[in-house]
Parts: C-alpha cells; structure tokens; sequence
C-alpha cells in the first residue's frame, strides 16, 4: 500500500518545506515540562498550535519519531473559518457537488468552507505559533513510556540525533499521547475502514470547476461494498479523482479490489468528467481505519488526543475538524486551571448513530447508499455539513433524520441482535 496520508477527500502533492526541527544541534532536552506531547500529526501540532496561542505553559516539548513523514500527509476538513489554523489552509471550496443514480445537486456551502492543509503548511503554522513562545521546543525521537509519578509523569523519549540514538529521561506535568503510550495491541478483527485510490489527472482541456469539490458521487460501482466518488479541482484541467469503498476486513478482500480501482476510476473519469483525454500523474492509494471500540481515555496525567481519542468519525473518516474543537478545549481547561482530561467532548449520541449506519453499511450496502441519497438530497449544503460534524442542533438533527428512512437503521439493529451475519463472515461487533 503506497499510504500517502492523504484523505478521499483530500489529496494532492504536497509542497515542499521543512518539517520537524531536528534536534541536531541543540541540546538534549531535560528537567521538567509543563507538557509534553507524544506525536506531531494532526493532532499533536494542532494542540501545540493552541497551548502557544492560549499562550499556556513556559516549557511544551513536542517529539515525534519520523514515522508518518508529514511530507506525504494533507487534511481536508469544513468549517466556517472560526478555527485558529483555517488561515492556514491552502485551499477553501464554497460549493460541492452531491451524486448518486439518477441525481445531481450543487450545493452552496456557506457559512462553511471546504479546506484543506498540507502537513508541511500545519507544520509551518505550529513553527509560528509555538516560535513566539520560547520554551516551546520540537525534536525527532521515539516516545518510549510515560509513568506516574507523583502529580506528573516521567518519560522517556530515544532521541533520533545525527550520530545514533539516545535515550532521556524528562518529567512532564502533563503527557497528550497521539500514540498509544503503554496501550495494549488492539484486536485486529473485524475492522472496519475506508479503502480508497485515487489518480491525480490532467485533462487536455477544461473539465473541472476549480471552486467546487464533489464530496460523495455514489454513481460507481457497488458490488465490492458501499462506494463513492471523490473529485478535487486544482485547477480547470487538474484533479484527484478518487474512490472509496466501505470495507470490512472479514469480507472485503483488498488486494483483489485494488487490482480493480483504478479501473473504476477510470470508468468514472469517462462517463462523468466525460474526457478521453486525460494523462495520470500520480496515485494515492490507502486506507483509514474507521473507530470500532472505545476511545482511550485519560488517564491521571496522560491525556489522549487525536485519533487514538476517538476523533475519527465512524461513518465519514474525518477528525481533523474535531481534533481542532479538542485541542482547543484542553487550551481552554489548560488556561483555566482545569484538568485537560475533561476537555473531550461526549460523542456518544454520535458514536451510536456512526455505528448504526455502519452496521447498514455493512449488512445491506444498497441501503445505506439510499440513506446517504437521501441526507444529500433532501437537506441543504450547511445542515449535512453540520451533522456530519456533530456541530448540528438537537432541533436541525430532528429535521434532517425527518429526511431519512430509518427502518433500515432499526432492521440492522435487529440484526445484530438476532446475531445474523453476512454469509461467510465469523461473528463480529459492528
Ligand atoms: C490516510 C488518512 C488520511 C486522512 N485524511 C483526513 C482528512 O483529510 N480529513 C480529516 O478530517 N481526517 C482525515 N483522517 C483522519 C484523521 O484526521 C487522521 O488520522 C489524523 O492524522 C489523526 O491524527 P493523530 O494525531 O491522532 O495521528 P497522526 O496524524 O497519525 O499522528 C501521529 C504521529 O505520531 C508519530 N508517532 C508514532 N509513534 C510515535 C512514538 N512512539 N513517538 C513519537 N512519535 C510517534 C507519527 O509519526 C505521527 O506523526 C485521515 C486518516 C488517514 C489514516
């Protein structure tokens, strides 16, 4: 799998600037932090981002170990542009394109913006924000452990230096760990999870509208599982067109599938940008893995952030857009005086509703794609955005499961109740 970190919904090049400041020539960092945050993806540089603007903590040391290179990564999110890295964003569509079978809507998307942020522009946000505060400090290495130790934590960190590795020791009031510090290995099956490939095209002559995405076209082919068209614009004769597919480990077979991607792709490229003439200068093949269990929660002063938080949505895949309200709630506990671990939000109404669409998703795939038709087409631009973000009313979300046949919902409930499976697949939770 060539995993380029990028999102169905967001994927392109990414532009060249330095990530992580090495610890090359500076000096091995020691003592005690007020925190230190284990990992610098999405989640780790975006609470750096807002200790530094809440302008919370005279020592925050940020480590990551070089694993997810943010060369290769991008984030694709919504939001109305309240959020302190939506300047950064690189890219903000105000329109999207909806489709399935039959039908095709636009839809405006105001107060909300489709944005996108590369991983060397969030790493060049975190250097600006954190570069006005100096005991702030990032380093390449391997967060080992973190232990209690009295009303903080001692952690020891391998340091990845030019001439081999080292391993400290410092002391952190608070630990916000993206990367599962002392958890178990998680069961592996059944796991659900967006199987996606995409082709960077470049088309002859205009075809695509660069100011507006398409964010679900469910017009490809669903016999593999529920699967849907994502397009791009970078310009009027450049895009990512790519498509994923609902899978679950016990039934969907990857490597047979990949194999007929592409060709599905380029059916899409034919029948719906309607070009021949087109060339492909690049691919982004991946997968994200779609929440099942528990999120992690905090434990004393171990605070977990990111995906391992549960910030991933089960039904859509994206977190950025929650990671964003999370770091900014512990900035705000942080600022306040108040524990971090109670900055989460309580997402278990919307977990619940995630795991009875997949379970739709996953037991009868022609009718979640109805569902989906239905949210699409029958709710405007801003409410699906809204809901999806979990940013929705208890009153607009009444009104938009108005628009949704919900037997399908109850039917898979029952299913799993009764212990019905899919022919072929062993028992499983979702
Ligand atoms: C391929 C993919 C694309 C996605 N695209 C989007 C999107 O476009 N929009 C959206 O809203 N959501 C997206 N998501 C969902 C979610 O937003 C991302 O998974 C997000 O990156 C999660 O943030 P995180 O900080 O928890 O993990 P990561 O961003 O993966 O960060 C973890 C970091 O920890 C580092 N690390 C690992 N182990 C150690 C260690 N022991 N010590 C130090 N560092 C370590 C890694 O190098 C990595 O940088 C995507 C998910 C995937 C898998």
């Amino acid at each position: 799998m060539d995993d380029t970190g990028a999102h169905p919904l967001d994927t392109r090049p990414a532009d060249t600037h330095p990530v992580p400041t090495s610890a090359a020539s500076a000096p091995a960092p020691r003592g005690t932090f007020d925190a230190v945050i284990a990992g610098a993806g999405a989640a780790g540089l975006s609470l750096a981002c807002h200790l530094a603007n809440a302008g919370w903590g005279d020592r925050v040391l940020l480590v990551d170990d070089g694993s997810h290179p943010l060369e290769h990564r991008s984030w694709a999110w919504w939001s109305t542009g309240a959020e302190l890295l939506a300047p950064f964003a690189s890219s903000a569509v105000e329109h999207l394109w909806l489709a399935g079978e039959g039908w095709r809507r636009r839809v405006a998307l105001e107060p909300y913006a489709y944005r996108r942020i590369t991983g060397p522009q969030l790493s060049a946000a975190t250097d600006r924000l954190i570069g006005g505060r100096q005991g702030y400090r990032r380093v390449v290495g391997s967060v080992r452990s973190a232990s209690r130790d009295g009303t903080g934590c001692r952690v020891e960190i391998e340091l990845t230096e030019p001439d081999g590795n080292r391993t400290v020791e410092v002391t952190a009031r608070w630990v916000f760990d993206s990367v599962g510090l002392g958890a178990q290995a998680q069961s592996r099956s059944p796991e659900a999870y967006l199987d996606f490939y995409g082709l960077h095209v470049e088309c002859e002559t205009d075809a695509f509208d660069p100011g507006t995405a398409t964010l679900m076209d469910f017009r490809t082919d669903q016999s593999a599982g529920a699967a849907f068209v994502y397009v791009l614009p970078t310009s009027a004769r450049r895009a990512l067109v790519e498509r994923t597919v609902f899978a679950f480990s016990d039934t969907y077979d990857r490597d047979a599938e990949i194999t007929r991607h592409e060709d599905r792709v380029r059916e899409y490229v034919r029948a719906h940008v309607n070009t021949l003439d087109y060339r492909v200068t690049g691919r982004e093949i991946g997968t994200i893995a779609l929440p099942r269990g528990p999120a992690a929660t905090p434990a004393g002063p171990v605070i977990p952030i990111g995906a391992r938080a549960g910030m991933v949505k089960a039904s859509t895949g994206y977190g950025f857009e929650r990671i964003q309200r999370h770091s900014a709630a512990i900035a705000g506990c942080l600022d306040r005086g108040v524990s971090p671990g109670s900055a989460a939000r309580d997402h278990r109404w919307s977990r619940a509703l995630d795991h009875a669409l997949l379970r739709v998703i996953r037991h009868d795939p022609t009718t979640a794609v109805e569902i989906f038709a239905a949210l699409l087409t029958r709710n405007s631009g801003p409410r699906i955005l809204a809901f999806l973000d979990e940013d929705a009313s208890l009153i607009a979300q009444l009104r938009l499961f108005a628009t949704l046949p919900l037997a399908p919902f109850a039917r898979a409930h029952a299913h799993l109740l009764s212990g019905g499976r899919p022919r072929g697949a062993p028992a499983h939770r979702i």
